[in-house]
């Protein structure tokens, strides 16, 4: 069922106890708009604990409450009156599905390619650049006080998914509740100085990734193709894709991890093609300019596939 704002908000203030998780491969909207909504929650006096099934990269400790973050186990589970799932489908959250024994779920999303079911309810705002954005909204609903822990938080989550401000999806609402999360005490700079930070390995691993960068589609798309070794190898690639997509000419950029003989990740960014259509052709989804799937089948396989699925999207002109 589709709920409205006030109706989720209605629902978070009537559970006392309360599990909120997000998805697997965490990022900064997945980890703000957890530990934000859970700071907001707490300050209402409800018992809130937070799931995720997978590391914690360690830029995010300067966000209150980072130590408190669980991981899921198949061993114990957790009761609760509301299973708040956010930032992703259902489906994609790991142990915490298993982990978790509620007698309601609330999907709490802005990717407009989320379809919902039948069997839960889906608060669903695609115009939001972010989860976070979200969680503001909703702490306005409930008249819920701004803390510096929540702001802190919830910052991270609207500056992480519009590119510190830079992309399209940063609307003037986005820009409002920055504003108003600055009010509260949120510290851009320590959070922006927290999250550049790589290690050594980090780095040379970058320029491994872009010696071997392809160009294909007649320029209009760049990719790195990492085989399972190198994947195994390399700590942190998530920022490997945000140095092909400013190439001049390129439209789509891509990069692929062979993570299992037969289990590759794709994450893909636009200028602007559709990558959340190329997503969804293989179960995955996203956003217009930003999304990714996983393709279960070999490395030399999957990279054939996603530059096919590719090449036909900027032949096509598939733009939103
Ligand atoms: P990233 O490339 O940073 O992993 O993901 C880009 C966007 O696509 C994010 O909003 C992310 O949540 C979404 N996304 C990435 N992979 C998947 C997937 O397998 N399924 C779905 N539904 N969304 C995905
Ligand atoms: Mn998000």
């Amino acid at each position: 069922m589709k709920l409205t704002l006030s109706e989720t908000a209605a629902a978070l203030s009537g559970a006392k106890k309360l599990v909120v998780t997000a998805h697997v491969n965490p990022d900064g909207d997945a980890i703000g708009s957890t530990l934000g909504l859970m700071h907001l929650l707490r300050g209402l006096g409800k018992d809130v604990t937070v799931l995720l099934d997978d590391d914690i990269p360690a830029g995010f400790h300067v966000l209150p409450g980072y130590d408190v973050i669980r991981r899921p186990s198949e061993d114990e589970k957790i009761a609760c009156d509301l299973f708040v799932v956010l930032d992703t489908m259902t489906d994609r959250i790991g142990k915490a599905a298993a982990s978790v024994h509620a007698p309601r779920l609330i999907n709490i999303d802005h990717h407009h390619t989320n379809p919902g079911n039948d069997k839960e309810d889906l608060y669903l705002d695609a115009t939001r650049a972010a989860t976070c954005e979200i969680i503001y909204d909703l702490a306005k609903e409930m008249d819920a006080t701004l803390s510096k822990e929540a702001a802190m938080c919830l910052y991270t989550g609207l500056a992480t998914d519009t590119g510190f401000f830079r992309f399209s999806n940063a609307a003037s609402h986005t820009y409002r509740a920055a504003a108003d999360l600055l009010d509260a005490g949120a510290q851009p700079n320590v959070i922006s100085e927290a999250l550049e930070v790589k290690p050594l390995q980090t780095v040379k691993d970058l320029g491994e990734a872009l010696s071997q960068m392809e160009m294909f589609a007649d320029g209009k798309a760049s990719g790195i193709f990492l085989t399972q070794a190198q994947t195994a190898r390399m700590e942190s690639t998530e920022s490997f894709i945000g140095h092909i997509r400013v190439i001049d000419g390129v439209d789509v950029a891509v990069v692929l991890k062979c993570k299992e003989p037969e289990l590759c990740r794709v994450s893909m960014r636009s200028k602007h093609v559709d990558v959340s259509r190329i997503a969804t052709m293989f179960d995955g989804g996203g956003h217009v300019r930003a999304a990714g799937c996983t393709l279960k089948m070999p490395f030399e396989q999957a990279k054939a596939t996603i530059m096919e699925a590719i090449e036909k999207a900027i032949r096509e002109g598939w733009i939103a």
